[in-house]
């Protein structure tokens, strides 16, 4: 997971929230014309990958595969909560997010799939997001902590506090660690570190800078980033 910089309200929600306005209407996300729109804009702010699994995304509803739908980090859908209401067409709080698990039984849902209406930690938005989270081996994301296994992590969780309470709140809700994620990042992450075996500290370093600054971002950008660096510094040590 990594924070996602958003980009100015874009003109068509602004004017369109004013036109709701001056004819006494509420603000409902169900009455906003443009959502396909609005998600072409989210994934292209986004880089192309979802919120929080960092998996693809090419288009709006539609196909599951690399399907997206347009995410209320705060949910839009809480009855009688106000902050619910008024954030439902506040661009801060909209994102693009996977809908590859819609249809799935419940163990096999993430992301927006499996927290509906539930309240999760708004890493996100924090620029030190990154710094919460790591990949293991096994093709887990874990809280950036002492512990080396998600299991670890379920079986210790009063102890954590901050931050990694907050990561391990957020990899829970959003069941980041499904066995069909875990094992999809598990293969990509075998054959990514065969590969990046062979390259130089300076090919490295390159890749690196270039996967930060793309337009559309590698999936799994985050995991991919942290095991470059990792074989970089073994290199330059
Ligand atoms: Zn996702």
């Amino acid at each position: 997971m990594r924070y996602i910089e958003k980009n100015n309200p874009p003109e068509y929600l602004l004017a369109w929230k004013n036109k709701q306005k001056q004819a006494g209407c509420n603000l409902l996300y169900n009455d906003f014309p443009y959502k396909e729109r609005l998600n072409n804009d989210l994934r292209k702010e986004q880089h192309c990958i979802c919120c929080y699994c960092q998996r693809k995304m090419d288009h709006f509803q539609g196909d599951l595969v690399r399907g997206s739908h347009n995410e209320h980090l705060y949910p839009e859908n809480i009855p009688g909560d106000q902050l619910s209401h008024d954030l439902q067409v506040e661009y801060s709080n909209i994102y693009a997010c996977c809908i590859d698990s819609r249809g799935c039984e419940k163990r096999l849902q993430y992301c927006g799939e499996i927290k509906s209406n539930n309240k999760i930690p708004h890493l996100i938005q924090d620029p030190e997001c990154s710094n919460y989270f790591r990949y293991n081996i096994l093709g887990e994301i874990i809280p950036n902590g002492f512990y080396g296994t998600w299991e670890d992590y379920m079986n210790n969780e009063k102890e954590l506090e901050g931050s990694l309470y907050e990561a391990f709140l957020c990899i829970k809700m959003l069941n980041l660690n499904c066995i069909t994620l875990k094992l999809y990042r598990y293969q990509i992450l075998q054959s990514f570190i065969t590969v990046i075996s062979q390259w130089t500290a300076d090919k490295l370093d390159s890749y690196i800078s270039s996967y930060e600054r793309a337009a559309e971002y590698q999936e799994l950008i985050n995991m991919k980033l942290q095991y470059m660096r990792q074989r970089y510094h073994i290199l330059t040590k």
